[in-house]
């Protein structure tokens, strides 16, 4: 595994395999690998001749009282797991070398930007879309592999794909679960023991409502109704949103329809630890 800290010696070796006539997969991340991370590089890997994976902890998406500084940054461990998992070039630039001083250009993404996640971390996923489109740029892949488990920011990027006709193909990877059904995240090292033991409610809510949905249910109403009476009995953490959304325009839905996204965002009492998940109804992102 090759690791490449500067920008022009990525774009130097992604021409290179694309003079050879190789696929390049990407996989985005900020790092702190895990299991998850690591089923989207196999994803890369399956689709493409050569899977670049790039660590980044992103300034631009954290708002100001956020975790950018506390987020794990564990390079040892990553780059094993990363080298174990196949990647073959870990690109891992320095915030210095991702943003000029005088770094001035946004992306912005309207509309679905501002809702679920947006509305409590103002500017996130314009800091998103602003380094996955540098990202696209420096490595230039065939494909980009991104998880469901983030699923506004599959929706807001597959619209920046399309609307400003970036020449790569999303594709989006299952999330990857703990043995209590807690989505991977690594986030989930900040939890006290306590919190960890109860965050198990969060898919048990979204299960909830799997259950009722495959039991003929179609009423958004009712279904968030029983994942609130789950939620109802965590004493640890607070929703701060359950949303029933259209997985295209990501506008809360009445009845789930072809498409349908059921995101959950809580924050825990004791670390302020903001945590998410969410399941597909009725379609795949
Ligand atoms: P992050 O390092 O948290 O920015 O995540 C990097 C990529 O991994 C994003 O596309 C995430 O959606 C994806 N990801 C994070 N957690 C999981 C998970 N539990 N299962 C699958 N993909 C994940």
């Amino acid at each position: 595994m090759k690791i490449i800290r500067q920008i022009d010696e990525m774009i130097g070796q992604s021409a290179e395999f694309r003079s050879r006539g190789l696929t390049v997969g990407l996989v985005p991340t900020m790092g702190a690998l895990h299991q998850g991370h690591l089923s989207l590089l196999s994803m890369a890997k399956q689709r493409c001749d050569r899977a670049v994976m790039s660590i980044f902890v992103n300034p631009t998406q954290f708002a100001p009282g956020e975790d950018f500084e506390k987020y794990p940054r564990p390079f040892e461990s990553d780059c094993e797991m990363a080298r174990g998992g196949g990647c073959d070039v870990l690109f891992i630039p320095s915030p210095e070398t991702m943003f000029h001083p005088l770094h001035a250009a946004f992306v912005t993404v309207d509309r679905m930007a501002k809702i679920l996640c947006g509305a409590s971390r103002p500017g996130h996923f314009r800091g998103v879309a602003t380094v996955v489109l540098k990202l696209f740029n420096i490595v230039s892949p065939h494909v980009a592999v991104f998880g469901q488990k983030d699923a506004q920011q599959v929706v807001v990027l597959k619209r920046m794909v399309d609307d400003l006709n970036c020449p790569v193909r999303i594709i989006v990877g299952p999330i990857v679960r703990e043995e209590d059904g807690l989505a991977m995240s690594s986030r989930n090292r900040y939890l006290t023991e306590a919190e960890r033991r109860q965050a198990s409610l969060i898919h048990r809510g979204l299960s909830q409502a799997l259950r009722l949905y495959h039991g003929g249910e179609r009423s958004a109403f009712r279904l968030r109704d029983a994942m609130n009476d789950v939620y109802c009995q965590a004493t640890l953490f607070a929703p701060e949103y359950v949303e029933i959304v259209n997985c295209t325009t990501l506008e809360p839905v009445t009845e789930t329809g072809e498409c349908t996204l059921v995101a959950v965002a809580v924050r825990t009492r004791q670390t302020k630890t903001r945590l998410i998940d969410n399941i597909m109804l009725g379609g795949d992102l």
